[in-house]
């Protein structure tokens, strides 16, 4: 039994000392002043050296209701047109050709990453008079859920991309991505000067619906004051492009569009 026991500590021994290889600067254990009760089992296996990570902090959870201070409506009578996750260089352009001839102004919601990719883009949404709005840097989905610290390092390094593109620019509001807000990311672009900006008008041109379903699902919700969230990167446009010249003309005709305050 003594051996047993004997055996059993050097196994421990040789344990601890494996595991003390991968801490770096974690404090030398000392050993055991008893043997473990399964003194005849063989030893744990050593812990991989990942354990010694921190582990992530848990996600917030989303609440139930949208927090309060969100601009869901103009706040006037005229309507308003948002369009996100740009800039994209096959579908921006064309969005903006669009908007030129129909004589209205727009709100971009644009993606940090893609700033960095297409600043010549970010150029000529401003040069035409669209509003910007920052979108976060690669349109992460949980990043209201995440520790206030990483939340104001994404928007704050969102913000720093678009004015690499245009030294100047004002970016006034913030959309989260997917609309998953917390009071805490409301907050934090509030610090930044940038209020955040939800929609009234949602016609999920995200999931490629047909042109005609675009536009039908618009002239179907859009209420005085409403902001139209329609999409001019995160995938293929067509159909939203297709959409644009008669949605963006029934919009005038109904309600008028003007530019966000
Ligand atoms: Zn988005």
């Amino acid at each position: 039994m003594r051996h047993r026991a004997l055996l059993a500590s050097l196994a421990g021994l040789v344990v601890l000392l494996v595991a003390g290889c991968g801490g770096g600067s974690t404090p030398a254990p000392t050993a055991p002043s008893s043997p473990p009760p399964s003194a005849a089992l063989p030893p744990e296996p050593a812990p991989s050296p990942t354990r010694t990570v921190p582990p992530k902090p848990r996600l917030r959870p989303l609440p139930v209701k949208l927090p309060a201070g969100l601009i869901r409506t103009t706040g006037t009578d005229k309507v308003a047109l948002t369009f996100d996750d740009g800039p994209d260089p096959a579908w921006t352009p064309k969005v903006l050709d669009r908007l030129k001839a129909a004589k209205v102004t727009a709100t971009f919601c644009v993606v940090g990453k893609q700033v960095r990719k297409h600043p010549g883009l970010l150029r000529r949404i401003v040069r035409e008079g669209h509003q910007l709005c920052n979108h976060s840097w690669n349109h992460d989905l949980d990043l209201a859920r995440r520790p206030v610290s990483e939340i104001r390092a994404d928007l704050v390094r969102t913000n720093r991309e678009i004015r690499r593109a245009v030294p100047d620019a004002k970016v006034p509001f913030y959309r989260q991505p997917g609309g998953r807000w917390t009071a805490e990311v409301v907050k934090v672009a509030k610090q930044l000067d940038m209020r955040s900006l939800h929609w009234s008008v949602d016609p999920q041109d995200w999931a490629k619906p047909t042109a005609a379903t675009i536009e039908k699902r618009v002239k179907r919700s859009a209420r005085p004051g409403a902001v139209v969230l329609l999409h001019d990167g995160g995938g293929n446009r067509s159909a939203t492009l297709a959409a644009c010249t008669k949605l963006i003309a029934g919009l005038k005709r109904d309600h008028g569009v003007a530019r966000l305050t």
